[in-house]
């Protein structure tokens, strides 16, 4: 009877093993089917390569997930990226279980490279350090957001910078502990509203893109002034803004400009060449100025004397 009960019992834990073996796989599988659902990329990784990657991961890296085991996440990541993804990932093994990230760009064999963002940190297990890596492609992401700052800094006929940037930008360089010499120079199109009257709106579009166009050509050939900028601060209205310059040299490169403008020609639908001309003030920042409407207005002042001098001229502020 005891013999009986002891087979029994027997019997009653191989049933148990069974079932917390049949319960453990259905786990592991019901774990994977989770890992497998989610959206983002996520890889188990040792110091020598990879020991589990679920489905979005293998999608990121267009490989399947017995090519990615025993691989190094490290293979997939772009040359000039390598070093900072590297560090992260070794960061990872070392700070515990506090989540370090980056972004960095992986190769995606004949397709375009993605960009994203990588999520690492230490899983809280003793053995072999195994760290968690989590990555999401951000291309989407990050060309909407250079498009919206575009966007935000541009104006839209010309692709100039626009008043509210460049006034930023000018803001900016006056507030420095070491202020460099600070030049602008506003630009104002003469007779401006004749061109549109004669030729039309839409040729006059054409001269402020083409006056752009050509300020994005001479703007990097200005030598010494690297953060030289174009902005376009109203109508017909354009300003030079020209951190480390002085209003002599200002006056030098703003009149090489007003040259090079007279040899503009912009056809006209009726075949005729439109060429125009405009007018500068000039003005350097001075410590009394305060502000950059001062400098504006002082700036402002010498383009009006251009004006009533005769136009096509560039003239000082006082
Ligand atoms: P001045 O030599 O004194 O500067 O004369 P002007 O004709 O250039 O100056 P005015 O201020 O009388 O005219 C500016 C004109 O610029 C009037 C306006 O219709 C035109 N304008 C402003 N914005 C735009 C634009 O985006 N496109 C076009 N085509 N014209 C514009
Ligand atoms: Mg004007
Ligand atoms: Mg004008």
């Amino acid at each position: 009877m005891e013999e009986f009960d002891l087979f029994a019992d027997d019997i009653d834990d191989v049933n148990t093993i069974v079932k917390t073996q049949e319960s453990l796989f259905d786990t592991e599988q019901r774990l994977g089917a989770m890992l497998d659902a989610m959206p983002i990329g996520l890889l188990f990784h040792t110091q020598q390569g990879i020991l589990y990657a679920n489905d979005q991961a293998c999608q990121l890296l267009r490989a399947q997930k017995s090519e990615l085991v025993g691989r190094h996440f490290l293979d997939y990541i772009r040359e000039a990226e390598f070093l900072e993804a590297n560090s992260l990932l070794q960061s990872a093994f070392e700070a515990g279980q506090k989540a370090v990230e980056t972004e960095s760009v992986i190769a995606c064999g004949s397709g375009p490279d993605k960009l994203i963002k990588i999520t690492a940190s230490r899983l809280p297990w003793e053995g072999t350090p195994v760290i968690q890596v989590l990555f999401q492609d951000i291309t989407a992401q990050k060309r909407a957001e250079q498009s919206l700052r575009k966007l935000s800094i541009t104006d839209e006929l010309t692709g100039a910078f626009n008043r509210r940037h460049v006034f930023y930008e000018a803001e900016s360089y006056l507030q420095q502990e070491k202020r460099p010499p600070v030049t602008i120079a506003m630009l104002d199109v003469d007779h401006f509203k004749s061109v549109n009257d004669t030729y039309g709106h839409a040729l006059g579009d054409m001269v402020l893109k083409e006056i752009t166009r050509l300020a994005h050509g001479f703007v990097p050939t200005i030598s010494n002034c690297k953060s030289a900028m174009f902005a376009r601060i109203g109508g017909e209205e354009f300003l030079f803004l020209l951190p480390g310059v002085t209003k002599e040299n200002g006056f030098a490169i703003v009149d090489e400009f007003r040259r090079t403008m007279m040899r503009l020609r912009i056809p006209s639908d009726d075949g005729r060449l439109v060429s125009i001309t405009a007018s500068f003030g000039v003005a350097e920042y001075r410590e009394e100025d305060k502000s950059i409407d001062k400098l504006l207005s002082r700036a402002d002042a010498a383009l009006y004397e251009a004006k009533a001098n005769g136009r096509n001229q560039v003239c000082q502020a006082k």
